[in-house]
């Protein structure tokens, strides 16, 4: 399937793509390296991104051991198993969501319910394999009782492993799924409706904003300026500039090809 028919899916025209725009940084696209560590955007509250000697792991699977026994905070007693990874662990792009829901919890990996099913379509629609192109993790790795919102103290007893995650994985990009994570990561209060497909920087990386697939799954209209349109805007940019990354790490160009026959 073509671009263009592909995009019929969703009632666009190539004319109806808005630009995105990368903020410069300085040195050149890719931004530079914070100069401290727990700097977060501008007008953004300080957020703390250093994580205690006592907590840094030599490798993924000491970390996953010690995530696995954990027990610093109040979602270890109603969780079934802890929830750490899936996808490659040597991907350039990682995802962050928000905590395990039920199926999550019962499988021990994160993404696989009906939020996850999604966003597979979202990122295989541009051509992304799920299994070796990303790494998906969330902000907390136990799931909250009937899946709320996890409160701050969860959020920040969690973050060492989510930020030994992020060094240990060390991707090009990240890819913020709703509030929660963008909040844990960035320490931004804006409204992800607000800085959503927006290219911004942390710690030397690229970070998007996204919708939370369940947030999409909420919102089912793929008229221009929906959620899903909005998205599909974003995953295509994401895409772009995944591959110009790729390309400057081969020297090998490539374009985006939008080939999935599955709708999102
Ligand atoms: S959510 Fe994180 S900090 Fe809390 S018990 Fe689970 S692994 Fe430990």
């Amino acid at each position: 399937m073509t671009d263009k028919e592909q995009m019929s899916l969703f009632d666009l025209t190539p004319s109806d793509i808005p630009l995105v725009e990368l903020p410069q940084a300085e040195g050149g696209e890719m931004a530079a390296p914070a100069k401290k560590a727990g700097r977060s955007s501008k007008n953004s509250p300080a957020v703390n991104n250093v994580v205690p000697v006592g907590e840094q792991f030599a490798s993924l699977d000491a970390l996953r051991e010690a995530a696995c026994n954990c027990h610093k905070c109040p979602l270890a007693p109603t969780r079934t198993n802890v929830v750490v990874e899936r996808g490659d662990r040597k991907a350039k792009i990682l995802i962050i969501g928000e905590a395990p829901g039920e199926q999550e919890d019962l499988s021990g990996l994160p993404f696989v319910g009906k939020s996850g099913q999604l966003l597979d379509k979202i990122l295989e629609s541009v051509g992304f394999d799920t299994s070796k192109d990303v790494y998906i993790c969330n902000t907390v790795k136990c799931r909250p009782p009937n899946n709320r919102v996890p409160t701050e103290i969860e959020i920040n007893t969690c973050k060492p492993y989510l930020l030994e995650q992020i060094r240990l994985i060390d991707p090009k990009i990240i890819l913020l799924t709703g509030a929660t994570s963008l909040k844990s990561i960035m320490g931004e209060k804006r409204g992800i409706s607000k800085i959503r497909g927006q290219w911004l920087e942390w710690e030397g990386r690229l970070v998007m904003p996204i919708f939370h697939p369940s947030y999409l799954l909420r919102n089912q209209s793929r008229e221009q300026g929906s959620p899903k349109w909005l998205t599909w805007q974003d995953v295509k940019a994401i895409k772009e500039k995944y591959l110009e990354l790729v390309s400057a790490d081969t020297n090998i160009s490539a374009s985006v090809v939008v080939d999935e026959d599955e709708e999102f």
